[in-house]
This record gives C-alpha cells, sequence and structure tokens, in this order.
C-alpha cells in the first residue's frame, strides 16, 4: 500500500476500505507518511467527505494509534463531556463539580483554546498551582479518592488526533463533519468513556454555523458511538454570542465559581443545569432529565458542587486561597468600561468577534506555541434581546496595555447589532 494511492483515491471520491485508513493513521502516527501527505489527505476528505463507515473506521483508528484507558477498575460507568468549542463556554467547571457531588465520578480530559475559541485547560491555569498533566495512575488514583479529575489531554491518548488537528488548524481543514466527528469521538473512546454527552455549539462563534450542520455532526457522533458500544447524548446549543458574560481565562473562572455558589449569568447557569441533568441521567444517576435537573440544583444550593470543586482545585496543586477569595485570580492593569454608542435593542453580539477580541488582549493564541495572559478579557453586560440605552454600559475591557485595549474596543463594538424594534432572546438548546 502506498500514501499517494490512498489520498488520489479520496481525492477522486472514491471510499477508503478500513485496511486502507489504519495504514494510513498508522503511518502518519510514526511519521512515515509527512505532514505534506496528511494535509492533502485531509483535504480531500474536506472536498469529498466519507461514508458512515469510513468514518467509524477512521475514530477507530485514530483512538487506538496510543494508549487506551481503561477506567473500569475504579468506576461503574465512565461517564466524560465534550463541548465542540465556543466562547465563554466555562460549563466543564461547573458541570464536573455538578455530576461528582450528586456521586457520579467524572475524570476529565480537556482542550486548550485555539483561535478564537476558548479552553478549559488555558482557563484552569489561572489558578496558580493548578497541576493539568497527571500521570495515568494519578488520574485513576484521585478520580477514585474525590470522585472528580480535571486535566489536559495525555499526549499518550490518541496522538494521530494531536498531530493531525495541529495539521487541519495551519491547512483550511478543520472544518469537515468527519475530520471533526472522529477526532472528538476517538480521544473520548481512547479516553475509556462509556457514555458521553456532547454539546454541539451552532451559530456564528461555533465550528457548525448551521442548525443542518450541527444536527448532522451530532447524528455522525451518536453512530460512531452505537457502533464503538458507548452511548452518546447530543445537545445542540447556542453559540451565536458568548456563553455568560465573561470571556477570558481568569473572568471565566470567577464566572463558573458564582454559579457554584448559586449566581451567576442566567443562561450560563441554565446551561449547566441542563448539561448536568444529561450526564447523571446517562451515568444512571437520576432517572429522567427532570430529576438530574433537581439534583443538580440541590447540590449547587447545598454547597457540595462547590466543596468539589474546592477539592479537585486542592487535589491538582492549586492554590485554593485564589477560588475562595476569587479577587486574587490573575488581574489586568487596565479595567474599563464602554459604553453604548446608541440606543436600541440588541439584535447580535457576534461570538466569534468577541471571542476574536479576547484573543487580541492576550486570552488566547494565534499560534499554538503562543502564551497566554490568563487575567485579559472582556466582560459583556447584555444579551441579546435586552433593551440599552444610550451611553449606558455595553462591556468592560479588562487589558494590560493601551494598544490592545483600543484594538479589542473597536472589535467588540463591530459585534454588537441593534434594532429599533423589540428583539426575541436567543435560545439556549436547539432542537
Ligand atoms: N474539537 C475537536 O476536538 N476536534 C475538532 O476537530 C474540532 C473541535
Amino acid at each position: 500500500m502506498r500514501a499517494v494511492d490512498i489520498i488520489i483515491k479520496k481525492r477522486d471520491k472514491g471510499e477508503l476500505s478500513k485496511e486502507e485508513i489504519n495504514f494510513f493513521i498508522n503511518g502518519f502516527t510514526s511519521g512515515e507518511i509527512t505532514d505534506y501527505q496528511a494535509s492533502a489527505w485531509a483535504m480531500a476528505v474536506v472536498l469529498n467527505g466519507m461514508t458512515l463507515r469510513e468514518t467509524t473506521d477512521l475514530t477507530q483508528a485514530i483512538a487506538h494509534s496510543g494508549e487506551m484507558l481503561d477506567l473500569s477498575d475504579v468506576v461503574v460507568i465512565a461517564v466524560d463531556k465534550h463541548s465542540s468549542g465556543g466562547v465563554g463556554d466555562k460549563t466543564t467547571l461547573v458541570v464536573l463539580p455538578v455530576a461528582a457531588a450528586c456521586s457520579l465520578p467524572v475524570g476529565k480530559m480537556s482542550g486548550r483554546g485555539l483561535g478564537f475559541s476558548g479552553g478549559t485547560i488555558d482557563k484552569l491555569e489561572s489558578i496558580p498551582g493548578y497541576r493539568v498533566t497527571l500521570t495515568t495512575e494519578e488520574f485513576k488514583k484521585q478520580l477514585k479518592a474525590i470522585g472528580i479529575v480535571l486535566t489536559g489531554q495525555s499526549v499518550d491518548l490518541a496522538p494521530a488526533d494531536g498531530k493531525l488537528y495541529a495539521l487541519r488548524d495551519v491547512t483550511g481543514t478543520v472544518q469537515s463533519i468527519p475530520l471533526i466527528a472522529s477526532s472528538i469521538m476517538s480521544k473520548k473512546i481512547a479516553a475509556g468513556a462509556n457514555a458521553i454527552v456532547l454539546d454541539v455549539k451552532v451559530g456564528l462563534g461555533a465550528f457548525m454555523q448551521s442548525l443542518d450542520e450541527a444536527r448532522l455532526l451530532a447524528e455522525t457522533m451518536i453512530s460512531i458511538g452505537e457502533m464503538a458500544g458507548r452511548r452518546v447524548k447530543t445537545l445542540l446549543s447556542d453559540m451565536n454570542q458568548p456563553l455568560g458574560y465573561a470571556v477570558g481565562n481568569a473572568l471565566e473562572v470567577r464566572e463558573a465559581i458564582d454559579v457554584l455558589h448559586g449566581g451567576g449569568p442566567a443562561d450560563f447557569r441554565e446551561h449547566c443545569l441542563v448539561a448536568s441533568a444529561h450526564m447523571l441521567l446517562i451515568g444512571k444517576r437520576a432517572d429522567s432529565v427532570e430529576q438530574g435537573r433537581v439534583m443538580a440544583e440541590q447540590a449547587i444550593q447545598k454547597g457540595s458542587a462547590w466543596e468539589k470543586f474546592h477539592s479537585l482545585v486542592m487535589s491538582q496543586g492549586g492554590d485554593v486561597k485564589v477560588v475562595d477569595n476569587p479577587d486574587l485570580l490573575p488581574a489586568a492593569k487596565e479595567v474599563d468600561i464602554v459604553n453604548s454608542p446608541r440606543s436600541g435593542y440588541l439584535s447580535q453580539i457576534h461570538a466569534r468577534k468577541i471571542g476574536e477580541a479576547a484573543v487580541l488582549l492576550g486570552a488566547g493564541r494565534a499560534q499554538k506555541t503562543d502564551l497566554i495572559d490568563h487575567s485579559v478579557g472582556i466582560v459583556i453586560r447584555h444579551k441579546v434581546g435586552d433593551f440599552v440605552e444610550k451611553e449606558a454600559p455595553l462591556f468592560t475591557i479588562h487589558a494590560n496595555d493601551l494598544k490592545s485595549f483600543e484594538q479589542a474596543r473597536t472589535q467588540v463594538l463591530s459585534a454588537y447589532q441593534y434594532s429599533d424594534k423589540p428583539v426575541a432572546p436567543l435560545p439556549l438548546f436547539y432542537n
């Protein structure tokens, strides 16, 4: 078999066999198949797609490109959650402690942000000392001891995805349902998940811009899960405007802490309760979504979810004084309010533009190797549908230099659109 023949076959709209897919992924992982060949192949997949059978074989090949974590000696059902990526999405920081507080053990490996889309691991690193790299042994030990682990993606799991994703990011080949579905599902399968809640984001700040595309991605991942013997629940959630108010690492940790204390923005809190309810259902701790939701609400009200977050931070070496007093989180030098240039109903707060403004401030990376500034970001004050008076506070920028402040200010202002007529609020979830 030759890599070039597999590329040509996909270029010419052929269907790859399982053997061809395994050959290609194994060769790419070992370095025998070069980055330029993998890039050409990925572009052929973007343009010509894959059948469900090919996508499932690709998922398995990527999942088996490294170690396969087996959590069966630690938990009865390994439940995982994954968001397809968005702006202001700090859901994991709340949902994991809530699930763990409801006696559902959860060990999760999360990713870093890239481009406009944030990552849980970057957010957690706002907490001084928090360790995001654990050995498999440490991961299992902590999961058994306290029922919650939140760490970075192990380089030993699905290494083909790490390599391929880095290439896709710089070759215009992220946007492909078979490639996204196999990337997400391979990591979940390799991490030992038996049941997975997938939060598929749709809208201006998501990889899937239309509901039809998001549905297709969700269906593809459900089918892959079924074929791999895993239970998958997908949620379709809005990512036209940022989730909650805060965008930026330490600012988002603070907002997650607010929700764990029973406060926080209504949309973000609601999103967390729904996602938690589905985790509790799929993890067999609740008999219905309704019951799961009540359990999640109680875990927040009684403070047990907060206690789980606290022990998570302590167990992974984070400074608990900082989460006890979020004023100690990294803070930017310049914190300035920007007022509304006009009055009207907000008809758009373009999530991608806000995410890009956060990157301009230093909250995200333009390149994988860039260092990030945990203190900076944007806090919006309203949601789509709200009426705003001229000169009323519209958003706050947290910056560490005036140049990036000005750039972000212009960018965030361009994210807003107004209407003179009332505008309906955006839904949180779609069917
Ligand atoms: N998230 C992933 O893990 N992979 C993709 O390809 C896109 C989003």
